[in-house]
């Protein structure tokens, strides 16, 4: 049997020395690329979830240790997944990457492998309903306890997290009220425990993120969102050091089958060539919107941490440098709100975020519809409270589009 021949291309693969130190946009355009003997211009996928093995020594090596390209079956790794794990590693400034079939396989791959029976987690309360599922009802049946707190609280963070803590987890900017938590001194707090910091960073998205060096160990991104953000499919990862990723998530991964499938690490890796520019037209257009709904007196909340009345405008200045893609507005009442959303003609109705379309979302009744009354109070999820992710459009047509809608909608009966 012949020798499959080697890797031609890669001129740009991810950690290879010097490559660190590209700017955001050529990495986004090159790191990771595996070129084959065709010296494909577009990355191939490799639709394969097996390999074939030049003999049975060959074989026996590779179970025994494989290289950097050698792949044993597509749950542990495959080459275009691998291209998508280095390419957003590179993005993120982070060693190593592994990704995944979802955000929340992601989730809940790395607070399961980096926790056991018996260790404590400390979490910040407002977060994604899924997130607070797999903390409360999940790692809680496997013996983890967890403590959920006011993640904007310092003395807070400071009291829950003790010598037996073992994670701390959050969301840099929560769902659905955009309340920005400092990565920096949360980290501090535990490590000085030496708990690991896991933080999910979807809002932030890899452009604005500072994570790594503000001390986080593994940072996770939800693809399906702004690195997708074309609505089309799932996917997750998870970044960290290589002791991280290599040492404690792929174990646990490449055994229970959170792996991403080549199809959509292909689309994820083709994405991240424009996540930059769509990113940063899509904060372009949130800051005007939310300057814009800023004079409208009819309503109660304009709430986006670009914007200079957030409480966190100086944190999130020091920690992402923008405001990111999504705003929350309160229009008063569920009633005004489902007059404003029915009335709106471009912006669609639906509970995605981060997509190249506007969309709107009725947080109590949709995405948190099942949290208990109190839960929606204490998270500020109020009955008027609407979430709103920019899209690609034209600022002037959204503008349009949200200040017809408010007039359509009128004011409180
Ligand atoms: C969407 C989302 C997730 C889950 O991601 P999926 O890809 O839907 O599994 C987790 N966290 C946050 C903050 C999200 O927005």
């Amino acid at each position: 049997m012949t020798e499959t021949p080697p890797f031609t291309g890669g001129f740009f693969c991810a950690f290879k020395e010097g490559q660190m130190t590209r700017d955001k946009r050529t990495l986004a355009v090159h790191a990771g690329t595996r070129r084959s003997q065709f010296s494909e211009m577009s990355e191939a996928i490799y639709m394969t979830q097996g390999f074939a093995y030049a003999s049975a020594e060959a074989a026996e090596a590779r179970f025994e240790q494989a290289g950097t390209d050698e792949f044993i079956y597509a749950r542990y790794g495959n080459p275009t997944v691998r291209m998508f794990e280095e390419r957003i590693a590179a993005l993120e400034g982070a060693e190593d990457g592994f990704a995944t079939a979802s955000g929340m396989a992601a989730v809940h791959g790395a607070l399961a492998a980096m926790t056991k029976a018996g260790d404590h987690v400390v979490a910040a309360r407002a977060l994604f309903g899924s997130c607070l599922y797999v903390l409360e009802d999940v790692l809680a049946r496997f013996g983890v306890q967890v403590t959920l707190v006011d993640g904007l609280d310092m003395q807070a963070w400071a009291e829950a997290i003790t010598p037996q803590t073992r994670l701390v987890f959050f969301e840099s900017i929560s769902n659905p009220t955009l309340e920005v938590i400092d990565i920096a001194q949360v980290s501090a707090l535990a490590h000085a425990v030496g708990a690991y910091v896991v933080v999910d960073n979807v809002f932030s998205t890899p452009v604005y993120s500072k994570a790594i060096e503000l001390g986080v160990d593994a940072v996770i991104y939800s693809a399906t969102k702004h690195i997708d953000g074309q609505g089309r499919g799932l996917g997750g990862v998870i970044l960290g050091t290589k002791d991280v990723i290599r040492g404690i998530i792929e174990p646990f991964m490449k055994h229970t089958g959170g792996a991403m499938s080549p199809f959509n690490a292909w689309m994820m890796v083709k994405s991240l060539e424009t996540l930059e520019l769509r990113v940063r037209a899509q904060v372009e257009t949130a800051n005007a919107l939310a300057e814009a709904l800023l004079h409208r007196k009819d309503l109660e909340r304009v709430i986006y941490p670009g914007l200079k009345t957030h409480p966190q405008f100086a944190l999130t200045q020091a920690q992402m440098g923008a405001g990111g893609t999504v705003m929350a507005l309160d229009v008063g009442s569920k009633e005004r709100a489902f007059r404003f959303m029915n009335a709106l003609e471009i912006i669609l109705i639906s509970n995605n975020l981060g997509d190249s379309k506007s969309i709107i979302t009725h947080p109590a009744t949709t995405t948190h519809q099942r949290l208990p009354q109190a839960q929606k109070d204490l998270l500020g999820i109020t009955s008027g409270l609407l979430r709103f992710s920019v899209g690609l459009e034209s600022a002037r047509d959204l503008e349009a589009d949200l200040m017809a809608a408010l007039d359509a909608a009128g004011v409180e009966a």
